[in-house]
């Protein structure tokens, strides 16, 4: 059982101008209505953080082969991107706002690659099962930053770097996915592969030795990679907020444990 004390050291009064940045393992979807030691600890995350001018999420579940996107529009749908689960998940709305003049002015500034504004996304699993949680109240600007999984590794740890000027404008930076993330593998109440320990764990140990370069090679170098990754959207969005771990930050892991077997939970918070 993990405690709010994880978080002693955020103040959510706090007028500092820096933003923190956040990875969420979102684990399955029926998180949303089913709430357990993960959603408690998200809950008491969100008592602890500033509030955001506008949160950008960079979720597993937008991908855009050959383009990046994000999201402009005014009210941004709850996407049910799911299938199979109970009538009450179907019925989860999370009607936060959208963030279209955040959108437009990543549109214009990003330099590194060209980025479109996008009317038909929304809020997608990744974003809204766990934003319940952490911002109840959906009062909160949203917008989604969709992942080009055509580009390698490198190329996202260096958009997630060209994005954080934007958290000192006041803008949270969210990424969601699973540190290890294998569907076919999973199996409930089971217990955790090897070759699942074994990867979180060279993970977070590169992300302590803040060894960014070995992390950016993990998809080529860790012989545990492809069996973690069968595809890489789960992973990417770790990059987007290691990138924004310069400086003196803290880093703090929470939820850092396995679901459903081979799923890591792991997440952190860099603040
Ligand atoms: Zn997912």
């Amino acid at each position: 059982m993990r405690t709010d004390s994880t978080f002693d050291h955020l103040n959510p009064f706090s007028t500092s101008k820096t933003m923190p940045a956040l990875f969420v393992g979102h684990g399955n979807p029926m998180l949303a209505i089913s709430e357990n030691h993960y959603t408690r600890t998200w809950q008491a995350l969100g008592e602890r953080l500033p509030k955001p001018k506008a949160i950008l999420s960079v979720s597993a579940h937008w991908t855009r082969p050959g383009s990046v996107q994000v999201t402009a529009m005014e009210n941004p749908k709850t996407i049910h991107d799911f299938g199979g689960f109970p009538q009450a998940l179907y019925e989860q709305r999370y009607p936060a706002p959208g963030a279209p003049e955040w959108a437009k002015a990543v549109c214009e500034t990003v330099q590194m690659t060209q980025i479109t504004p996008n009317q038909d996304w929304g809020l997608d699993h990744g974003t809204w099962t766990v934003l319940k949680y952490v911002f109840p109240k959906a009062d909160i600007p949203v917008f989604q930053l969709s992942l080009d999984i055509s580009q390698p590794p490198q190329f996202h740890f260096n958009l997630g770097k060209a994005l954080s000027p934007l958290r000192e404008k006041g803008v949270l930076i969210l990424g969601s996915g699973n540190v290890t993330h294998n569907l076919a593998k999973m199996s409930l109440g089971g217990s955790t592969p090897d070759w699942a320990s074994a990867f979180d764990q060279n993970l977070k140990n590169k992300i302590d030795a803040r060894d960014y370069d070995g992390i950016v090679a993990l998809k080529n170098q860790n012989p545990f990679y492809q069996i973690n990754h069968p595809s890489d959207e789960h992973f990417l969005p770790i990059l987007y907020v290691l990138a924004q771990n310069q400086g003196h930050q803290h880093l703090t892991y929470f939820n850092d444990d396995f679901d459903l077997g081979s799923i890591s939970m792991r997440s952190f918070l860099i603040a």
